[in-house]
């Protein structure tokens, strides 16, 4: 892969792929590029499988457009920038991208790679003077997570995290009605998240690119789901680790992860974090006057769900949709979200999954 990739990168966007789409008289045929203050005009950077989904569901916001593509696969930046007629001054690969400084096309960069690659990408894309959104977790590690949130402070442009949960409609509701005090004294949180992951040799199997295994992928949605649905933040954690396949879920690859969190007024979360059992998105919340269960809860949607007052109704708009929406408005209007999306949101559970790491490691409860 690093190979195949030094060797794209060393070719330029128009020596590669071109005959394979279309004819190069529509190539890069330019999309009317948004003039700067009601549009948030994005480059995404990484084209795989996550950005695919982005950018289909951004073709219907009606603040946030793409106009820009970082990519390491040329066929790639070709592809795409006919799809969604970027022009070529806009396509960088990971080489070039710095020079983003000097387009004045482009607000932010939505960072969708590989978790390990997310800290430097997000300092050189701060550097270059661009708003940054990057894909969750926001990096491998607290240390990491924090010199994004200091890069992003320095260079005065916002750090935004991919929570896309945070923005949607039955997940506020519940939210709103814990606020309202609906359910009373929250208790108990229950978050199961998982699935069965399959080819070995992806980059969600590899520590270096991934930080760990399950708990950084989709663990991740229990910890983050956790906190904003019982609303405070857990003081300790303690956590069991299971592993049935070591030679598919290698030394710091995390397979199965059960945790628990305490939080000040009392409550406790039980979660369970796996890469070796399927249909896991599953969050219960429970108060001394009502309870909430959503599942799916994380999932692309619709999200479902009912509390003890009946089901929970809201329409289903694709997440990233309304994500894309609602970051325009943090980024160009200052608007604040209900649910924080900032670096720092990021890093609070960056923090835990450290915790969590540590507290299977020491086989004992870590204080945070
Ligand atoms: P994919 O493997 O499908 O795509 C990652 C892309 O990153 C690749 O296609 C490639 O794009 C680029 N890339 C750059 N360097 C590398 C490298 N060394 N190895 C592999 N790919 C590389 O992953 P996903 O899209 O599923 O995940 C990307 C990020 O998005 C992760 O952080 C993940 O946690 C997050 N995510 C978030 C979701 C959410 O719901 N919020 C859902 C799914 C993922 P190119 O060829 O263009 O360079």
């Amino acid at each position: 892969m690093v190979s195949r990739r030094n060797f794209l990168e060393k070719l330029t966007i128009s020596t590669v792929g071109l005959p394979l789409i279309c004819s190069t008289s529509n190539l890069f045929a330019a999309t009317t590029i948004p003039s700067k203050g009601e549009t948030l005009r994005v480059a995404i950077m990484g084209l795989g499988s996550y950005a695919t989904r982005v950018a289909e569901a951004m073709e219907v916001c009606k603040r946030a457009k793409i106009v820009g593509l970082i990519s390491g696969t040329p066929s790639k930046l070709v592809a795409w920038s006919a799809k969604y007629g970027i022009p070529e001054k806009n396509c960088y690969n990971y080489e070039n991208f710095d020079a983003i400084k000097n387009n004045p096309d482009i607000d932010a960069v939505y960072i969708i790679t590989p978790n390990g690659l997310h800290k430097d990408q997000t300092i050189r894309v701060a550097k270059a003077g661009k708003h940054v959104i990057c894909e969750k977790p926001m990096a491998v590690n607290a240390v990491e997570g924090k010199e994004m949130v200091d890069a992003c402070k320095a260079a005065g442009v916002k750090l935004l995290i991919g929570y896309r949960m945070h923005f949607e409609p039955k997940t506020l509701k519940v939210v709103n009605m814990r606020k309202n005090g609906e359910f009373g004294k929250i208790m108990f949180f229950q978050g199961q998240s998982g699935f069965r992951i399959g080819d070995p040799t992806q980059w969600r199997l590899n520590k270096e690119l991934a930080g760990g295994g399950s708990m950084m992928d989709i663990g991740i949605y229990s910890i983050n789901g956790a906190r904003y649905m019982v609303g405070e933040e857990p003081i300790w954690v303690t956590a069991q680790e299971t592993k049935t396949d070591p030679v598919k879920f290698k030394e710091g690859v995390d397979e199965t992860i059960q945790f628990q969190m305490g939080f000040p007024s009392g409550a406790v979360a039980s979660c369970l974090s796996t890469y070796a059992v399927g249909h896991l998105d599953r969050f219960f919340l429970d108060g001394i006057d009502g309870f909430a269960e959503m599942q799916p809860s994380t999932g692309y949607g619709p999200i479902m769900g009912r509390t003890h007052e009946g089901e929970l109704i809201a329409e289903h708009v694709a997440h990233q949709t309304v994500q894309m929406d609602e970051m325009a408005a943090i980024i160009l209007d200052g608007k604040e979200p209900m649910i924080p999306v900032n670096g720092e949101e990021g890093l609070k559970d960056m923090k835990i999954i450290d915790a969590i790491y540590k507290a299977v490691e020491i086989d004992n409860r870590v204080t945070l």
